[in-house]
């Protein structure tokens, strides 16, 4: 049966670092909802043009249309033995959309690795948050710098500052969660799915303590 996990954090926990970890270790796709909707402003998409009003405000993409993209990037092949999603589900209704996608595909959300970060140390990260841009990988001057100033360790791409790291859409990102997503925190515990991680610590503990959780 296929594997879905859903990584749950507040913007800046780390989430991204680790869904591409998990990602490689376990052999399943990364489904990234942010990185998806950048792909579509990069590429002057309809969608794309919508979600950046939303993006750059620090708000959320509404449901029906968030919904319908990850369906169908569920619908490709590599999603096959399942998913690492990271950034979606952030609303209750988005939730229960991916429960109703995930018995099509005869799957299920296997586990919720939930982590946890205080508002100080999440508005530091991503204030000094450094993304690739071939590929999204991420870094950050103070706690994972790259080898190289300006250039991706792994793809050799540049890397640029996302506009909606600014430290007051920050701020409204970090808002939009606690209002939005996080009772998908009491959700997921209902279903007994989750497993809170503490994000503070090094990016090998957070994968450590995530995989020894996991249980899949
Ligand atoms: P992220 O890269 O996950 O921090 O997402 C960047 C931005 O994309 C968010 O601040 C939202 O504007 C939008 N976004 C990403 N995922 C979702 C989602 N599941 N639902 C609505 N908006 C989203």
């Amino acid at each position: 049966m296929a594997t879905f996990i859903v990584l749950l954090g507040p913007p800046g926990v780390g989430k991204g670092t680790q869904a591409k970890i998990l990602s490689d270790r376990k052999g399943l796709a990364h489904i990234s909802s942010g990185d998806l909707f950048r792909e579509n402003i990069k590429n002057q998409t309809e969608l794309g043009r919508l979600a950046q009003t939303f993006m750059s405000k620090g708000e959320l993409v509404p449901d029906d249309v968030t919904i319908a993209m990850i369906k169908d990037r569920l619908s490709h092949p590599d999603c096959r033995n399942g998913a690492i999603l990271d950034g979606f589900p952030r609303t209750p209704a988005q939730a229960d959309a991916l429960e109703d996608m995930l018995k099509e595909f005869s799957g299920r959300v296997d586990a919720v690795p939930q982590i946890t970060a205080p508002m100080d140390a999440l508005i530091e990260r991503m204030s000094g948050r450094w993304t690739c841009r071939a590929n999204g990988h991420s870094f950050n001057t103070k706690f994972n710098p790259p080898k190289l100033e300006g250039v991706c360790d792994y793809d050799g791409s540049e890397l640029f500052q996302r506009d909606d790291d600014k430290v007051e859409t920050v701020k409204r990102r970090i808002q939009v969660y606690f209002d939005q997503t996080s009772p998908l925190i009491s959700y997921y515990r209902e279903h007994d799915k989750l497993v809170e991680i503490d994000g503070l610590q090094s990016i090998e503990q957070v994968t450590k303590a995530i995989l020894s959780a996991l249980n899949v």
